[in-house]
């Protein structure tokens, strides 16, 4: 993070699937026993403003929008409680997903990994000591429609489990960025829509969908 709250390209970005009960039930799927993790590429990043593109591959292209921690310092099998000094803040996320891909492959880089497939910002957010994470709410609209709302107290694994957990596993790196998971009411994306995902501390990180080149 610059000191202007601005987002520069994570080095790597680590997601957490199946996060909330309701979304969970909503994919017919049980809430797992431990955080379950996917990476989207780097090359995946955009900013506010900037275009997702619905790839000729994908007929169900959905917005997932979630809470983004950003990394603040080299984070090597900490425990949850060294988690929240190791954060540098948090923004907004649209982990973008092919629905349909996801479902026909057995792991989901593709699903995942398209360009344009994880919007990011508006900005990043420090969290003060007296901020309390669970505190944090996370909504998505399309159209302005409210499509999604969730809190981060609902989250299945909370963030400093979820830091500490992908640190025994992946040194986490300053700017890396973890995806927290989406809540309930994901759908789909067209062409011509707008879609926002808002966090109140944060702002709105807003993008619209346009149809990508056939070739
Ligand atoms: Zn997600």
């Amino acid at each position: 993070m610059d000191p202007s709250g601005k987002i520069e390209r994570p080095g790597k970005i680590v997601c957490v699937g199946r996060n909330y009960a309701d979304h969970a039930a909503e994919m017919g799927n049980v809430l797992p026993e431990r955080p379950l993790l996917f990476l989207k590429p780097p090359s995946s990043v955009i900013g506010d403003g900037e275009n997702i593109v619905l790839p000729p591959d994908s007929e169900q292209v959905e917005h997932e929008g979630e809470i983004g921690v950003v990394i603040g310092r080299r984070l090597c099998r900490i425990s949850p409680a060294e988690a929240p000094d190791g954060i540098a803040g948090i923004t907004c996320v649209n982990d973008v997903t092919a629905r349909d891909l996801q479902r026909t492959d057995s792991q989901w880089t593709r699903a995942k990994g398209f360009d344009t497939f994880c919007p990011v910002g508006p900005r990043v957010v420090p969290l003060t000591g007296e901020d309390d994470w669970r505190a944090l709410e996370v909504i998505c609209r399309v159209n302005g429609e409210v499509r999604q709302h969730g809190r981060a107290k609902e989250m299945h694994f909370g963030i400093p489990e979820i830091v500490a957990y992908i640190s025994r596993i992946m040194t986490l790196e300053p700017g890396d960025l973890i995806a927290t998971g989406t809540p309930a009411g994901v759908g789909p994306l067209r062409a011509g829509d707008m879609v926002e995902v808002e966090i109140p501390q944060v702002g709105i990180l807003s993008n619209p969908v346009v149809a990508g080149e056939n070739i």
